[in-house]
């Protein structure tokens, strides 16, 4: 996924390159200068100690003025201590440049280069020195020959240091500024490492582990950035104004991170879910200009890590710009998408079966008319890849269903949800474990074979277990299809229409096969309380069922105000990640306080 880089076209990258050049010329003059003067003084015997005294008092000036020179009880006492030397020395030699120099300057020069401890060490030098002085009784020409050369040397040293110094300080003034300015456009919002982070806490606070991650993409800002030069203050102004938006139309408790790449990644606990996508939904509104486009995914369903949810947000955005819609949700074409990138092959495939990475994650089903009693659980199936993490059924059924393996896969499908129901009612709590199979398989006599085998085994009540059947497009006929439901609902098994209202046969199904139960797919339920088209339809569903004595299950409920509507419009059951996310069989168990109870069959 290509999203422009902001800091590409950045103007302060180039300024920030065009500054280190004059930094390093300068400092190149500045030494070229100061050597060119301490070698016409050694040489020509000349005291031009004068060419420094306003450079470095202009320096001096500057740096102050800068960083406010900070002098402490060292350094004072030094500058005390070299001061009265200095006196004594003018006295001595009649020099009153290089006592001042030495005694009042130099110490203050030494700061910058030195710590205020190290200025101390100057006191004894520079005492001992007086008192050679005064006691060797040394001509005082000589010696103030020998200090000038001395002087001058050290104000070579000490104008290159003063300058890099200096320079140091103006750069990193600069880019201080420049980190501030481009910090303004992410003011207030959270990196990346804390997207990370804060990733992680919503997932251990979320009690089933779920969480939803939103991506903002302003389009109009990525395609027009760096167009032209002179862009790159409204470019910011319209960053800044643009933040402010997204921040006004958050609920408090949402996280709004923005990556390197400038996308925004917001993040929330599952109670401001509605809240979130409410102002997500305004934000359209409340910046037309920004044209943003808000995509969301989420963990664990359609991706195990915060990366991979990145990931699909890209892909979200890639279709949502092809298909002109501001609002998207990771869905089935998405994961096609991704599918056709993945590279599972068939020998992966015959490894997981060897070493039991294909197992049975099970999804609550609960009864909301009874105190949502759990009565059921939905066997989704998912592959712990070894290096690819954890893979749901979108990314390997396909690629199974047409392997050597399918039948393999089907009879794994039904013995490990049998398997469950069996541990469920072993551990005190019966519930009825429905598992998916397509009219395809339905055709196959072998897995019309093993339903009944692993009926035969447990010798499950009718009802126990349940086959649900997608809506998905089939070439099975219907006439063919109600005759495999019928033999396998002779087996005791109990037939769920799933999706039920996404496909093309809805109503012919409804009328021609032997079903249960309904399963109003999670296109009905989404927002149901304030989607009075979904109300209207899921209700027409629910006013039908009832007069065939058939249940209704809402799939996909996640908010309580969908929970809610449900109840109110007579929906039977209901399974969403508000009540649970498919978990494996341990986990699952443990989530409603029960032991394993090992059995023998
Ligand atoms: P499905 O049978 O309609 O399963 C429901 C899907 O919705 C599951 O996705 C489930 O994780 C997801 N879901 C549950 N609650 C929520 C919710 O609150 N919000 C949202 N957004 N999603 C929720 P999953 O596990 O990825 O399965 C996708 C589909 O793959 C299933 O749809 C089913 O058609 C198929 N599938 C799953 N397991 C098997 C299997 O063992 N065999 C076959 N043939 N197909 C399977
Ligand atoms: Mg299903
Ligand atoms: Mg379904």
């Amino acid at each position: 996924m290509e999203v422009r880089d902001y800091n590409r076209n950045n103007v302060f990258k180039s300024r920030r390159n065009l500054f280190r050049q004059l930094l390093k010329s300068l400092l190149f003059i500045s030494l070229l200068l100061s050597l060119i003067t301490l070698i016409q003084q050694i040489f020509v015997d000349k005291f031009t100690v004068s060419y420094f005294y306003p450079l470095t008092l202009c320096l001096l000036v500057i740096q102050y003025c800068v960083d406010r020179i900070h002098l402490g009880w060292g350094a004072f006492i030094t500058f005390i201590v070299m001061g009265s030397g200095s006196i004594s020395l003018a006295l001595l030699t009649d020099d009153i440049a290089l006592a001042c120099l030495s005694g009042a300057i130099l110490p203050l020069l030494l700061r910058f280069t030195v710590t205020q401890r190290w200025i101390l060490l100057f006191i004894p030098v520079w005492l001992s020195l007086l008192v050679s002085i005064h006691s060797y009784n040394v001509q005082t020409a000589l010696v103030s020959e020998f200090y000038t050369h001395l002087l001058t040397l050290s104000y070579s040293v000490l104008v290159y240091g003063t300058l890099t110094i200096l320079f140091n300080r103006i750069y990193s003034l600069v880019s201080d500024k420049e980190y501030k300015e481009n910090n303004d456009l992410i003011d207030e919002f959270i990196d990346s490492y804390q997207v990370h982070q804060h990733f992680e806490w919503l997932k251990s606070k979320n009690p089933d582990g779920v969480v939803r991650v939103y991506g903002v993409y302003l389009k109009n800002i990525l395609d027009n950035v760096g167009k032209s030069s002179d862009s790159s203050n409204e470019f910011k102004e319209a960053i800044v104004q643009f933040n402010q938006l997204l921040k006004g139309v958050c609920p408090p408790g949402a996280s709004i991170g923005r990556l390197e790449n400038g996308v925004y990644v917001l993040m929330s606990e599952r109670r401001y879910w509605d809240a979130f996508e409410h102002g997500l939904r305004q934000l359209k509104k409340e910046a037309p200009d920004f044209s943003p486009i808000v995509v969301s995914t989420d963990t664990p369903n359609d991706s195990i890590d915060l990366d991979s949810a990145l990931n699909n947000l890209d892909t979200v955005f890639m279709r949502a710009t092809k298909e002109k819609t501001d609002f998207a949700r990771f869905n089935l074409k998405d994961r096609d998408h991704l599918n056709a990138q993945t590279d599972i092959r068939f020998v992966d495939v015959s490894q997981a079966f060897e070493k039991d990475e294909i197992q049975m994650f099970f999804q609550p089903k609960v009864d909301i008319k009874d105190n949502n009693r759990l009565v059921g659980a939905e066997a989704l199936v998912r592959w712990l890849h070894p290096e690819k993490g954890l893979l749901t059924p979108k990314e390997f059924v396909d690629l199974i269903e047409s392997s050597p393996y399918r039948l393999k896969f089907i009879n794994s499908v039904i013995e490990q949800s049998a398997h469950f129901c069996e541990t469920m009612k072993q551990s005190g709590l019966p519930i009825s474990v429905s598992f998916n199979l397509s009219a395809n398989d339905l055709q196959d006599l072998r897995v019309t074979y093993e339903l009944s085998q692993v009926q035969q085994k447990y010798g499950f009540d009718a009802g126990a277990l349940q086959i649900e059947l997608s809506e998905q497009e089939t070439d099975v006929s219907l006439d063919n299809l109600k005759r495999s439901l019928d033999a396998v609902k002779e087996l005791g098994y109990s037939v769920a229409l799933d999706d039920f209202g996404t496909g093309m046969s809805s109503l012919a199904y409804f009328q021609n096969l032997p079903a249960d139960t309904i399963k109003l797919d999670r296109s009905f339920i989404k927002d149901i309380h304030i989607n009075r088209l979904s109300e209207h339809l899921t209700n027409m569903v629910v006013g039908l069922s009832k007069e065939e004595g058939l249940t209704v299950v809402a799939e996909g409920v996640e908010s309580a105000m969908e929970a809610d509507t449900l109840l109110k419009l007579g929906v039977d059951q209901v399974q969403g990640y508000l009540f649970g996310k498919p978990m494996p069989p341990s986990e699952f168990l443990q989530f409603y306080g029960l032991e394993l109870i090992d059995y023998d069959l």
